[in-house]
Parts: structure tokens; sequence; C-alpha cells
């Protein structure tokens, strides 16, 4: 299971109903954060979050809602002594502008220890990030300047041992038990032969969430939304400023529910709000009308998403 936190919904004019640009993904002890705006850190105090929980910082794009948050984050992490190495992806540019930050906000002359990873703009694809237990990929999007959509997703977890039939069929050590579950046969005391398959449930798949912002609707997104149990899409503008959204390289409700819609994506969070509107409402009753599994993504509160049950595979009892 994954818990998605929205911290900010706005765009790029500061407005008193919302922050800059910022998500947390929650999964197991970890944080992922994606983009990190002018006042993350305080977000992060009010959704109860610690940040010396983040493991990885994934920045979409250098417009300044969406980054300018970080020499203040790596700075408290230093003040805390933070340990850990902490992997901070993002287009060309970010280890110049780390660079230009004087004395110990300067990751690289502190104990911070930063993986510092810049995406190469030409390459269609990028593994961002890799752990045993998720991965974090990188495309490009469409905005004024090298913006990167990212896509976490969860991996695969074997299903669960069915114990008492395995023993049952003879099986009673543990390091078989472990092999099972990796997809290994093993043999029993009679020379028997037991197939994985016999014993083990059916595979859980991982949970996915996919974030995309700033951008035009595009090819990028699309493929990053794909199947997604949940997509964050920003959504600008509302269908009578469209013109606006063209010529800023935005997107509308409307688009970011086509993609949505297209990529058969499983529930839609619009956000990247223009500071015009006070309420969203407008803009979700025009996503809905395109894909309706719509909701204007709310900060601080919590999206969760459950790994799933493959339904192909059975049990024996
Ligand atoms: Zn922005
Ligand atoms: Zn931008």
């Amino acid at each position: 299971m994954i818990e998605v936190i929205p911290l900010g919904t706005g765009s790029a004019l500061p407005s008193k109903e919302r922050h800059y640009s910022a998500t947390v993904v929650e999964h197991n002890k970890s944080l992922f954060l994606f983009d990190c705006g002018e006042g993350t850190q305080f977000q992060f105090l009010h959704a109860g979050l610690r940040p010396t929980r983040i493991e990885a910082i994934f920045i979409t794009h250098l417009h300044g809602d969406h980054y300018f948050g970080l020499p203040g984050l790596l700075s408290t992490l230093t003040l805390l002594g933070h340990e850990k190495r902490l992997t901070v992806v993002g287009p060309q540019g970010l280890q110049a502008f780390l660079d230009s930050i004087p004395s110990r906000m300067k990751a690289h002359e502190t104990s911070l220890d930063v993986n510092l990873i810049e995406i190469d703009p030409e390459a269609e694809y990028t593994v961002a990030y890799d752990s045993p237990n998720c991965q974090i990929t990188s495309r490009p999007i469409s905005h004024s300047v090298q913006t990167a959509g990212y896509r976490f997703q969860e991996k695969d977890r074997p299903g669960n041992l069915n114990v008492a039939y395995a023993k049952k069929l003879g099986i009673y050590d543990y390091t078989d038990y472990r092999a099972l579950k990796e997809g290994i046969a093993v043999t029993n005391a009679q020379g028997i032969r037991i197939e994985p398959k016999e014993v083990v449930g059916p595979t859980h798949r991982g949970a996915s969430f996919a974030y995309v912002t700033d951008t035009m609707p595009c090819e990028g997104g699309l493929k990053l939304a794909e199947q997604a149990d949940l997509l964050y899409h920003e959504a600008t503008f509302t269908e009578e400023h469209q013109q606006r959204a063209v010529q800023t390289r935005h997107s509308t409700a409307k688009e970011a529910a086509t993609i949505a819609k297209e990529a058969q994506t499983k529930h839609l969070l619009i956000g990247h709000f223009s500071g015009r509107y006070k309420d969203t409402s407008i803009l979700v009753e025009e996503a809905r009308q395109v894909f309706k599994n719509t909701d204007a993504a709310e900060e601080l509160k919590r999206y969760a998403i459950m790994d799933t049950v493959a339904p192909s595979e059975h049990l024996k009892p």
C-alpha cells in the first residue's frame, strides 16, 4: 500500500488558498517527495511528516514554484544531522542551482550526503530511482522548459503461502517456504516435486502513482499515467481560458481528464490551479464530463492506494 499526500496544489503566483507544488508518497517507512515549492517544509509540519524520512526527491522542472523550497529543506536536514544518503533527481541545471547556494546550505559542503541525478532531456525513459520495494521512472513532458513527469511503481509482492497445505504436502522447512514464495519448486521427503502455484496464493500487484505537472497534454504524460491507480495531473485552467493554457504550455481540467481516460487511469486528482479560481468545483465539473472519477487534490489529505491481487491465479484449498 502507498499513501499520496498533496502538500501544495497552487500554481506560479502565491495565493492565500493554496501552497506551491509538492506531493509526498509514503511507502513503508519511507517518503518520496515530488516537487519542493517554497514552504514545503512547513507543509511537512502540518502533515505530521518528518523530513528525515525522505528517501528521494524528484523535481519536475526549474520554475520557482516547483523547487525554491529545496535549499530550505536541505538546510533543515543538515541541521537535523540527517545521515542517510538522499537522492535528488531533476532536470539539467539543478546541480548548478544547488552549487550556487552559499555555505552550509550547499549540500556538498555539509555532512548531508546528496546523490544528485540530472535527467537527460533527450532520453525517452529514465529509471530515476530503484529499490527492492519500488521503482520511480521519468519521461519528458511538454512545458516551456525541460520538464520531467514521474511514475512511482510499487514492486509486486509474492502471494501468501498456505503453510498448513504445504505441511500436508510434506514441506516443513523454512528455506523451502522461502523458495516457494520466490517461485522455485521444491521436493518433499518422498521425492515429489511441489510447484509454487500449489501452495502460494496470487501475486499482489504493486500500487502505482503518476505525477504529471507542468505540461500540456502530451505523449509522455499519457505513458506515465497508463493504468495508474492514481494520477495527479495539472489542470491550471478551465475551458474558458484554453488559449491561456496553450500560451503558457499548461493543461485545462478537461485535457487532464482526457489523458486519464485514454490512459485508463483509475482515479484522477487535478491540481496546480491558477489563483483566479478560488473554488475548484468548476474545474472538477469540466473534468468529470470526460472522466468521472476525478477529484480536486486536497492539500494534506491522504489518498491510500492498496495493492491488488492478480485475478487469474487460484490457490488450491
Ligand atoms: Zn508550476
Ligand atoms: Zn512551470
